[in-house]
């Protein structure tokens, strides 16, 4: 049976007063989510997201991985929506990225929304198997800019999709990703991205362990400003033994009080 085998960081970084990242580390969930709004909602809307899909999953593993992502994007929704209607002056307009795998132990899932990102390592190579939901990869895809001029584009920070609560919102891309034993994932937020190129990303992997991995991405993150909150999550796949589901909160979703009516999933 798959499972993932691994290790993640979250960092307030060297700028940011707080963290509104959240992650997730476990053997059959990754995840990061980063959130946006004022006044300690964009905390809430990250932990609120990750820990339905979290809590979702662990309730409904081995159901196929598309199906549990499914519905834990609509109870990530559905808690964010819930958040936003008891705090209306506070929360409104706060949101969230969502990047996470799931695996049931033969398939493994990508569910993403946002600008943070996922990657595959194999062989030394790295592939990105999320397309970020903002204004300059649209341009990109349309053929409008240059892949290479993204990176330094003034409005490369405008988010086009995340989730919000609202009931009309897209939802999240699905997809199987093409894995097996061996293969070692990263998912992060911008705040690596921004800072790191994919090169160094590539370089930083090739860690014999995915905790020192983990460890030597926030720090390049740092050493290149810090300027926002960063969370990486590093797991290699591997083929074992079903192991006890536990797993490890990181950023926001470590502490409970961000989570909105943690009971509701
Ligand atoms: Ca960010």
């Amino acid at each position: 049976m798959l499972r993932f085998a691994g290790a993640g960081r979250s960092d307030v970084g060297l700028v940011r007063a707080g963290n509104e990242d959240s992650g997730y580390v476990g053997p059959y969930v990754l995840l990061v989510a980063d959130g946006v709004g004022g006044a300690a909602a964009g905390e809430v809307a990250s932990a609120t997201a990750a820990h339905a899909v979290v809590a979702t999953a662990l309730t409904r593993l081995p159901a196929p991985p598309i199906e549990v992502l499914e519905a834990g994007a609509e109870a990530a929704r559905r808690g964010i929506r819930y958040g936003v209607q008891r705090r209306l002056q506070q929360r409104l307009g706060m949101s969230t990225t969502l990047t996470t795998l799931v695996t049931d132990g033969r398939a493994v899932a990508l569910g993403h929304v946002g600008d943070s990102r996922a990657y595959r390592w194999r062989d030394g190579t790295l592939a990105r198997l999320s397309s970020d939901h903002t204004y300059v990869q649209q341009l990109v895809d349309r053929g409008q800019l240059a892949p290479k001029a993204a990176a330094r584009h003034p409005w490369k920070h405008v988010v086009l999709r995340s989730l919000d609560g609202d009931p009309a919102d897209p939802g999240i891309d699905l997809v199987t990703v093409e894995a097996s034993a061996g293969d070692r994932f990263l998912l992060c937020s911008d705040g690596l991205t921004d800072l790191v190129d994919d090169g160094a990303v590539a370089g930083l992997l090739a860690a014999p362990d995915p905790e020192e991995a983990a460890e030597a991405l926030i720090q390049a993150a740092l050493a290149a400003g810090g300027r926002d909150n960063v969370t990486c999550v590093v797991a290699d796949l591997v083929d074992g033994p079903r192991v006890t589901f536990a797993g490890q909160p990181l950023g926001a979703l470590a502490d409970p009080r961000n989570v909105v009516d943690p009971a509701a999933v």
